[in-house]
């Protein structure tokens, strides 16, 4: 059967939010909202962070990862479903079709940390590599999908992924009720787009930010240019933000609806990092600190503020995270 013409769907709306909101209730943890009085200290704002380095599959991705398998139907489903991605998605999807009882194949950077490559094969799925800096992942994941009668489930340009991700916000306002902040982490803008979604809706005036690498700060510079800017691959820690575009759906969203995006740099991702390990006992990813990297090295005006901090996700080596947060010599 042929694969559908790859034209651009309906943008998500709040109400795709909600929906998703249904179809992962029960399966996706309710992730917690921690607090923490250092943090507030340091920021002078009253914090709040949604926990989602405890998710299942280690990071938010599964709920975009399982709201859009579930929204397939049941003949197309069945042929199996591929997702390119540098480590995070593909666990999600891997895990998601594994609930689901769908197979899966991940298309992964072949220097993707190991743990997400164990991870995902873990679940069950079927992992192809390539070279991130000479291969087009997306032309291959195609190609495969093609050959094979797969589903292609795209990290974050899609509008079931971005609906999925769009619950954490709602879960998060809907616990802490209406905020003066959210700041997301920023890859091709997923996250951002499904929260600022929730966000909107559900916290009229709230101040929606995302944060990148400052390596790679094609969503700042897309934002303020009013249009996609592509980068070449950028080399930072954070890996799971290593995108170079933002998405033809997240986009429109993010234009729409968010106030501004900053950067931090890679030092300040490890010192959050530490933060997290040393005041608050948690194990975050370096992408999954971006967002609070930016609130805790002073890039966001937040004083007096009620912030709502996403902590994207917890996988990262145990090796390279032990090194990461000892303190530097
Ligand atoms: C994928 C990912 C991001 C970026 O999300 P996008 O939806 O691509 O913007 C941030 N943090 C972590 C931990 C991720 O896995």
């Amino acid at each position: 059967m042929p694969v559908p013409a790859p034209d651009t769907p309906a943008l998500p709306t709040f109400a795709d939010v909600k929906r998703a909101a249904g179809r992962i209730a029960g399966t996706a943890h309710r992730t917690p909202v921690l607090t923490s009085r250092t943090a507030d200290a340091m920021s002078g704002a009253r914090l709040f962070f949604k926990a989602e380095n405890l998710q299942r599959g280690g990071a938010f991705k599964f709920r975009g990862a399982y709201n859009a398998i579930s929204a397939l139907p049941e003949e197309v489903r069945r042929r199996g479903v591929i997702a390119f991605s540098s480590g995070n998605h593909a666990q999600a999807i891997a895990l998601a079709s594994r609930l689901l009882g769908v197979p899966a194949v991940i298309v992964m950077p072949e220097d993707a940390p190991q743990v997400k490559v164990e991870a995902t094969r873990g679940y069950g799925a079927e992992v192809v590599s390539y070279d991130r800096y000479s291969q087009d992942r997306e032309v291959l994941g195609r190609e495969i999908a093609q050959a094979r009668g797969l589903t292609l489930i795209p990290p974050y340009d899609h509008p079931d992924v971005i609906a999925g991700q769009g619950t954490l916000a709602l879960e998060l306002i809907e616990e802490t009720g209406p905020l003066d902040m959210l700041v997301a982490c920023l890859g091709g803008g997923g996250q951002l787009a499904g929260c600022a979604l929730a966000a909107s809706e559900l916290s009229p005036g709230i101040a929606i930010y995302g944060v990148e690498p400052e390596a790679g700060d094609d969503g700042r510079r897309s934002f303020h240019e009013g249009r996609v800017v592509t980068i070449p691959v950028p080399r930072t820690i954070a890996d799971g933000a290593q995108t170079t575009y933002l998405g033809a759906l997240t986009f429109p969203i993010i234009r729409e609806r968010v106030t501004d995006i900053v950067t931090v740099s890679d030092d300040e991702l490890v010192e959050t990092m530490r933060f997290f390990a040393a005041r608050m006992k948690l194990v975050a990813e370096p992408t999954g600190c971006l967002a609070a990297a930016a609130v805790l090295h002073g890039k966001l005006d937040v004083a007096g503020k009620r912030v709502g901090i996403v902590i994207s996700g917890g996988n990262v080596d145990i090796a390279s995270f032990a090194h990461l947060v000892s303190p530097a010599a």
